[in-house]
């Protein structure tokens, strides 16, 4: 294959030969297992054959599973060859990065799809796919992710490869089509057979981890199965190219090894076809096939589109586009920090373009900083490898960096960019927080600023009425973890408060504001003085600034302070004191005096305007919605949608299967406290729920009454 001329010589692995792929799962169907075997194979966590008896590979997955938060933290890197197809005996590079899967985490989910070019989609052969299965394959079409599904779990009672596959179909509208076939099932799940190649692989029986396998015929008994699957794939791939497809027009079906798998390849970058493989994780089988796979299938950095990025001079539309090219100016994305309790905070980056060198000054426009690189490493499980530079398409980490958070995009003071930022919902949930000791005050809030600056779907505020610390985050869990990490990582045990809503004020009406801060009376005076119009803003968009003023009637100095006042009385609006979103503020008028006028002045003139403009610009409250979806069997269906509808639920649809019914409903947040415990009684823990963050709403007239007197008596009590 010729290599592109966008490859700088000295880089270690070419574009072309680099796969930079995310696992995605619902909680529990295999991804840290898949990781971890991934690592095992590729050589990365011991030398394959290192590993001989059933005690020592017993050790060796507990010691993983007590690293699995490392492992599945970021991103780790490792090799991988094929033997077979157009990329046979090339070493690729192989960065894994983690998708999490709780619905707690949906932010981090689509941060990390971001950077990736292809993923892979594990599912139980047991459940087929499950509701947050559902979330992150939505996301996936979103960001225009390439995939390949991994139909883990075979060896357990109840597995159903046929079944998953049908269910990719139907519930996620994929066009699924197995790779392999699975030869046998449960405990006896033996191996697996190739569509390609038409061989079937036996795994030895006298080899737990799986290192070995034979290559043999196809079992007579499947032959008919295999030719059949075989036929379907054949057609299904010639869809998506040409040459293969006027062939086949034409009754051929005589087809090349490397003709199928090439069209395989184009087939899942088009997006609209999804191969499947067959295996279990936790019994070692299938994963060498599954990373066979990952190289032969999903994109190189060069095989996907450019990522469109905001010019210096951009303010709604970005016009740039970054392209994976080792000579073009560096471009890279921060997309998660982490603090590791040995080495301090690690910056992961995405180098989109150019070339990250270990030394080298990299401008953050975020901050208007250049920040010096003191140490790059690439991270293998639980070590990490210095390197001294990082070309386009590669994920490393930084460490020692000062001024870096989450989303902030790396780039040279002369070509400056900003890559587009992904948007991340509101934090539906708060609650209070202090330390258990007094002493330990300080400790925690340097942990929770650290926490905060990982993870933008958790933040950190003051109650204006009490002066608590707030944490508000994406759900209970969520900041539950939150809790858990401070204990681990910082050493400081928390207490909590109740859990609260987060919830949230907006404008529906352009109107005007004026604010004056004027003291004259005697010495040296203040004056400030600012007027703005507001109006609403597209659901999402946070925040809009615009300077209009002309002719100097606010000196150049004084508008940062009266937008930083702007922005000061957003964090409490006028209806229940809560955070305002979703505003545009225009600054279009005011005036000063010579002497009296100050920052604080201006900084004050900006409050005021702001608190008179949305008085008058008939402010709401909002509230966050839930998207639920409860699975329950039948006899139960009439009690749990009587529940939702007292809990101000909308139905939005229903699906049966056998005698189990899916209903899903999107209900307000501020009903869902408890709910746990409620469907268990109701179903007698026969139904089940999953839950996540949808969208905010208008709250009714009686919530905000209540919301309303529960701010006042808040504030009476102080
Ligand atoms: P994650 O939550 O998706 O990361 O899932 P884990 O990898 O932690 O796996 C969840 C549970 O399923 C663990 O108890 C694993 O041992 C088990 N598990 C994972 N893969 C398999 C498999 O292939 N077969 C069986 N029987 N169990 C598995």
């Amino acid at each position: 294959m010729e290599l592109s001329p966008k490859n700088s010589p000295n880089r270690p692995k070419p574009l072309e030969y680099t796969r930079n792929i995310g696992i995605s799962a619902h909680i529990d169907a295999g991804k840290t297992t898949c990781s971890e075997r991934i690592l095992f194979y590729s050589g990365v966590v011991h030398k394959i054959g290192e590993v001989h008896e059933g005690s020592a590979t017993t050790d060796w997955m507990e010691q993983e599973r007590e690293r699995g938060i490392t492992i599945t933290s970021s991103a780790i890197s490792c090799h991988w060859t094929t033997k077979k197809g157009p990329f046979a005996n090339i070493e690729h590079q192989i960065n894994l990065i983690d998708t999490p899967g709780h619905v707690d985490f949906t932010a981090e989910v689509e941060r990390s799809l971001r950077v990736l070019d292809g993923a892979v989609a594990v599912f139980c052969a047991v459940a087929g796919v499950q509701p947050q299965s559902e979330t992150v394959w939505r996301q996936m079409n979103k960001y225009h992710v390439p995939r390949i599904a991994f139909i883990n779990k075979m060896d357990r009672t109840g597995a159903d490869f046929y079944g998953a596959v049908e269910d990719i179909k139907t519930k996620l509208e994929g066009n699924p089509h197995p790779l392999y076939l699975p030869i046998g099932a449960e405990d006896k799940f033996k191996g697996l057979i190739d569509l390609v190649s038409m061989k079937a692989y036996i795994y030895d029986e006298n080899d737990p981890m799986g290192v070995k396998f034979d290559t043999v015929e196809i079992p007579a008994e499947y032959k008919e199965k295999a030719e059949q699957y075989r036929a379907e794939l054949i057609e299904a791939v010639a869809d998506f190219d040409d040459a293969i497809m006027e062939r086949f027009l034409e009754g051929e079906t005589n087809f090349t090894e490397d003709e199928i798998r090439i069209g395989i390849r184009k087939a899942t970058m088009s997006l609209k076809f999804v191969g499947v493989i067959p295996g279990s994780a936790f019994k070692n089988k299938g994963v060498q096939m599954l990373m066979d796979s990952v190289v032969d299938y999903l994109p190189s950095p060069l095989d996907v589109p450019p990522i469109r990025a905001y010019g210096e001079n951009d303010e709604d539309t970005p016009s740039l586009e970054i392209v994976s090219d080792d000579f073009a100016p560096t471009t890279a994305l921060a997309f998660k920090l982490w603090s590791d309790p040995f080495i301090g905070k690690l910056v992961f980056i995405r180098v989109y373009s150019g070339c990250v060198k270990k030394g080298m000054q990299i401008y953050n426009p975020r901050s208007r900083k250049l920040e010096r690189i003191s140490r790059l490493v690439i991270m293998k499980a639980d070590k990490r490898d210095d390197i001294e530079e990082a070309y386009s398409g590669s994920i490393c980490a930084i460490i020692g960096a000062k001024d870096i958070v989450t989303g902030d995009t790396l780039c040279e003071k002369d070509h400056e960019v900003r890559l587009e930022p992904p948007t991340f919902p509101e934090p539906v949930i708060s609650m209070s927080i202090e330390p258990k000791s007094k002493a330990d005050q300080e400790k925690l809030s340097i942990g929770l600023q650290r926490l905060a600056e990982e993870d933008p779907t958790f933040v950190v505020t003051t109650d204006q009425d009490t002066g608590q610390t707030l944490i508000s985050g994406m759900g209970e869990l969520h900041l539950d973890i939150i809790r858990d990490r401070l204990f681990r990582e910082f050493k400081v045990e928390a207490d909590a408060g109740k859990p609260q809503i987060a919830y949230r004020e907006t404008i529906t009406a352009p109107a005007d504001g004026v604010g004056k801060f004027v003291r004259q009376s005697g010495g040296r005076g203040q004056y400030g003085h600012a007027e703005i119009k507001i109006e609403p803003l597209e659901k999402g968009k946070h925040y809009e600034f615009v300077n209009e003023i002309v002719g100097g009637v606010i000196p150049k100095e004084y508008i940062k302070p009266t937008e930083e006042g702007i922005k000061e009385a957003m964090l409490n609006g006028v209806v229940a004191g809560y955070p305002v979103v979703d505003v545009k503020v225009r600054l279009v008028f005011g005036s000063f005096h010579e002497v009296d006028s100050s920052e604080m002045a201006f900084k004050m003139a900006g409050i005021f305007a702001f608190k008179d403009a949305m008085k008058n610009a008939s402010p709401i409250l909002l509230e966050p919605i839930m998207k639920v979806e409860v699975t329950t069997p039948d006899e139960y269906q009439g009690d749990i949608m009587g529940d939702i509808n007292r809990r101000r639920g909308q139905i939005q649809g229903m699906e049966s299967k056998g005698n189990v019914t899916t209903i899903k409903a999107t209900i307000p947040l501020e009903t869902m406290f408890g709910y746990a415990t409620d469907i268990r009684s109701l179903s007698s823990g026969r139904a089940s729920y999953s839950m996540e963050p949808s969208h905010f709403e208008q709250v009714p007239n009686a919530v905000l009454k209540q919301v309303q007197e529960g701010v006042a008596k808040k504030a009476a009590r102080r």
